[in-house]
């Protein structure tokens, strides 16, 4: 079972790019808590949970895609304390299932499809009515872990990394969730970086806005441009990329969210964006399971 005081690993990554650049580059790994489960997304759900806990409310009921990382960490989470879960899949449901949604039912996760213009009406009770998911007592966590509750849980991320004193700290953006979380509890000394992995991400400062309640906090520096292409897209020189940082630290990532965080930071390491005496730490969310969508031959690890 996820435990939120847990502390998790925390690597050096010795290349000589960054002693010749004289900066220095951690990576917290929370990409070790779970083989199957993103680690932030645990982190998102931790208040979700207590308070269903406190409210005592037995059923759990979220949305995802078939190959969503929220989706398996929602199923996993809510079965390891026995509580009833029901995933919304957005599309029909296919003839074979996906990685993610076989490891949704291996923890128990009730999936139910439905087609994509009803998906979009997601956050209209009339879904629930039509699906029947009205009758008993339940908690419905938007898609991503999407809102302020989300936010505060990644936001204790943040606890292990003040000890190290990095001067930036760096995470993949999807809905933001994690990222408003690490804005929500830095410290004057430590700047966050976002690298959206989204193409024209243009409403990232709403988003951290609603996710943190119109509280002020520090806004982040923006790596764009790094999305290659737009979500789940990819191209040569990224998976060149993961594979070389493979083959130098035996470490894996995924080339949806891991991929292009820190392919963005070596290049803007390259690029001199990061003075002299800088000490980088960047966030493994995990979420190597989607690399299991790749062609087989795409990644060697
Ligand atoms: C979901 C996810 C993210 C993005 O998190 P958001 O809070 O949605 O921005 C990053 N990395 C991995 C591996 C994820 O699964």
């Amino acid at each position: 079972m996820f435990n939120i005081e847990t502390p998790y690993q925390i690597d050096e990554i010795i290349d000589p790019l960054f002693s010749s650049k004289g900066i220095k580059m951690s990576i917290a790994r929370l990409d070790l808590i779970h083989s199957i489960v993103s680690g932030n997304k645990l982190f998102k759900l931790h208040y979700f949970i207590k308070e269903a806990i406190e409210k005592n409310i037995s059923t759990i009921i979220t949305f995802g895609g078939a190959y969503s990382n929220h989706l398996v960490a929602t199923a996993y989470y809510t079965n390891s304390i026995g509580l009833d879960c029901y995933g919304i899949v957005r599309g029909e449901e296919p003839d074979n299932y996906s990685h993610t949604l076989l490891n949704c039912l291996k923890y128990n996760m009730k999936l139910l499809f439905i087609p994509r213009e009803k998906y979009d009406d997601k956050n209209k009770n009339t879904l629930l009515t039509d699906l029947n998911l009205t009758e008993f007592k339940s908690m419905v966590i938007p898609e991503g872990g999407y809102h302020p509750l989300g936010a505060a849980g990644a936001s204790i991320i943040m606890n292990q990394l003040h000890k190290n004193n990095y001067s930036h700290i760096c995470t993949a953006v999807g809905t933001a969730t994690t990222l408003a979380g690490l804005l929500q509890n830095v410290t004057p000394t430590e700047k966050i970086i976002a690298v959206p992995v989204i193409k024209n991400m243009n409403d990232l400062e709403s988003r951290i806005t609603y996710l943190s309640q119109h509280k002020q906090i520090p806004t982040p520096v923006v790596f764009d441009h790094y999305h290659v292409g737009g979500y789940a897209k990819k191209n040569d020189a990224l998976l060149d990329f993961m594979n070389n940082f493979y083959k130098n630290f035996s470490i894996q990532t995924d080339f949806i969210y891991t991929g292009k965080m820190l392919y963005a930071l070596y290049d803007q390491i390259k690029n001199n964006y990061f003075k002299e005496g800088s000490s980088i730490a960047c966030i493994h969310t995990g979420g190597i399971q989607g690399n299991l969508s790749l062609p087989a031959d795409s990644l060697f690890f």
